[in-house]
């Protein structure tokens, strides 16, 4: 029999506050608004010399670093084809139609992605925990799942399977 292990560190832990908005339907854009994030992190792994997949303390420092850039933030997609976010030197200039917002730079988090929807969201937190974990730790999980939970009872989750 093949034994596989989860561990998991659960959201009450990880939680950033930010600012965002979405297009959806093709060609609306929401309004500005903030939730109060919460970040769960699994992976998925054979046990290993110490009998344990990977180190809980380690593992939600490593989330939490991810996290942290993103707390008391505006998150913005710089993928998205209908939002415009131009960084100036100080300051970022988005635009959806008639519709324009200039932000400090240094309150901004630009992110590489299409939208931030708490799916994509997801995925970026995954992938960048994925990174970590391989770079600085030469670990590569089975399954290394985030949870990103946008307001109470809704959530989205990413899984990264090696
Ligand atoms: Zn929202």
């Amino acid at each position: 029999m093949n034994e596989t292990y989860t561990i998991r560190v659960t959201k009450d832990h990880l939680v950033f506050s930010a600012g965002h908005f979405i297009s959806y339907e093709g060609d609306k854009c929401e309004r500005l608004h903030g939730h109060n994030y919460r970040t769960s992190v699994e992976i998925q792994g054979k046990l290993d010399h110490n009998y344990y997949v990977f180190d809980f303390i380690t593992l939600k420092q490593l989330t939490k670093e991810i996290v942290d850039k993103l707390d008391h933030r505006m998150m913005l997609a710089t993928q998205n084809e209908l939002i415009d976010v131009k960084e100036k030197e100080n300051s970022v200039h988005v635009r959806y139609r008639d519709r324009e917002w200039l932000f400090p730079r240094g309150d901004c988090v630009l992110l590489p992605i299409e939208n931030t929807t708490a799916e994509l969201l997801a995925r970026y937190i995954a992938q960048q925990l994925g990174e970590k974990l391989s770079s600085q730790y030469h670990f590569q999980p089975d399954v290394l799942r985030i949870e990103v939970e946008e307001s109470e009872g809704q959530s989205a989750t990413c899984e990264l399977r090696k």
